[in-house]
């Protein structure tokens, strides 16, 4: 889409190019071109040269760490960071739990918690979802209970977490947990940040479809949690979780990555061949990818209405469910597209060998390096229409909230 940038802008793109051409880590580069897969170490490789710069995490307020960019400029720095493939930083510190504890958080809360953030010192998990409340989450059972032992300054926390992404690299969690059996469902839950190397926690992997383990079961046996670590009011978490629900879904959307993977897909398409056509001529093709950009571009205005909005003073409201559905459902056809581009390339993956042959010397590459990672990235993005709030959900409250069903 072209905007009407000002000279201000254009100046502050050019420096936002600079900036990652001579700073985006090398090795977390060759590994993305080879599409392999990533660990810790390499989701923290780019957060914390944006540390070092005061880059990571521009929606904070300035008080905060935040870089005081207008809402344009922090445009530019999506549309440019999602062109230069940079990956995307991890949501849980910097889009979730930070702005939970700037917004709803004691002063020793901030001046611990923040810092550790925007460094990349603290990994952070969430955990909200449990075997049985996932839609339904304010049925939540984990309980914490005051300990009577130590003059009623912790909290001892029963229960069982499911979902948790990357929990098993986190040092810290954000919970929710019940303690108020007897109130209102929503009435008696707190927001606590836990120690995950607490003694009585257990994190458990679940190995996903695509083979990966990115999700976890968290098991928390009388783990004792310091009352001082409960973020807000007693029985009052639920105002947080609401909270950080409609920032997570704002980013959800991922209309910046979506364009750079339509012009990907367009590059390969070019020069990958359909019979002795390029593919991209194929009809039905082109066809879908025509339909894909005009879906985007119409999330695109949607998601620029609403962080203008935000810019005025307004939160994220229910349109945040729009862009989760939209964004979602766009991210998951580029998927589609892009393994059936791979065609028999996207077929033979192995975990652990991307698509080279899993015998002899595992030095035959079977296809291109754009196509390693199509079959488990497709398996993947399935999940998106489920988390933060599944797509049915967000319908229902679209429903209710806007159209007032
Ligand atoms: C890959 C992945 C990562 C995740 N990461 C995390 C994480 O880090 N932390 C965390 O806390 N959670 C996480 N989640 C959990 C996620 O938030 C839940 O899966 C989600 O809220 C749905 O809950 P559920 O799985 O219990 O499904 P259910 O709530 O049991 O829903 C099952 C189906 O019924 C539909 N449904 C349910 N209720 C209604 C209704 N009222 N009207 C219409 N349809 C309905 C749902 O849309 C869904 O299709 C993750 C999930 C996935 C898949």
């Amino acid at each position: 889409m072209d905007l009407d940038f000002s000279a201000e802008d254009l100046a502050f793109r050019d420096e936002v190019r600079t900036f990652i051409a001579e700073n985006y880590p090398e090795e977390l580069r060759g590994k993305q071109d080879e599409g392999e897969e990533l660990g810790k170490e390499d989701f923290l490789a780019w957060h914390k040269v944006l540390a070092k710069k005061g880059w990571v995490a521009p929606a904070w307020p300035v008080e905060y760490g935040g870089t005081g960019w207008t809402q344009t400029q922090r445009y530019i720095w999506s549309e440019e960071t999602a062109r230069a493939d940079c990956i995307r930083l991890l949501p849980f510190g910097l889009s979730m739990v930070g702005p939970v504890i700037y917004t709803f958080g004691t002063p020793e809360q901030k001046a611990h918690f923040l810092p550790r953030i925007l460094s990349g010192e603290d990994w952070w998990c969430q955990g909200y979802s449990e075997p049985g409340s996932g839609s339904d989450l304010a049925s939540l059972r984990t309980k914490a209970e005051r300990a009577t032992d130590s003059g009623g300054d912790h909290y001892v926390v029963n229960g069982q977490k499911t979902w948790t992404t990357l929990a098993q690299h986190a040092d810290w969690g954000f919970f929710l947990v019940r303690t108020d059996p007897d109130a209102k469902m929503q009435e008696g839950i707190s927001f606590l940040l836990i120690d995950m190397k607490s003694p009585g926690i257990e994190v458990r992997p679940i190995i996903t479809l695509g083979g990966e383990h990115e999700v976890n079961e968290v098991f928390l046996d009388n783990v004792r949690v310091p009352v001082s670590n409960r973020v807000f009011e007693e029985n009052k978490g639920w105002t947080c979780a609401k909270f950080l629900l409609a920032h997570e879904r704002v980013g959800i959307a991922g209309v910046a990555s979506s364009k750079r993977s339509i012009e990907r897909i367009k590059d390969i398409a070019k020069t990958e061949m359909d019979g002795d056509k390029a593919l991209l001529a194929n009809p039905f093709f082109k066809r879908k990818v025509a339909e894909l950009e005009i879906d985007l571009a119409a999330l695109e205005y949607t998601e620029l209405r609403t962080l203008a909005g935000m810019a005025a003073g307004r939160g994220p409201g229910p349109e945040s469910s729009v862009l989760k559905i939209k964004g979602s459902e766009i991210q998951q056809r580029l998927t589609e597209l892009t393994l059936e581009m791979a065609g028999h390339y996207g077929a033979p993956y192995f975990r652990g060998f991307g698509a080279k042959e899993p015998w002899g010397d595992n030095e035959h590459p079977i296809g291109p390096a754009w196509a390693n990672r199509a079959a488990p990235t497709y398996y993947n993005a399935r999940k998106t229409t489920i988390y933060g709030g599944s797509n049915e959900i967000q319908r229902n409250v679209i429903a209710k909230m806007v159209l007032g069903l």
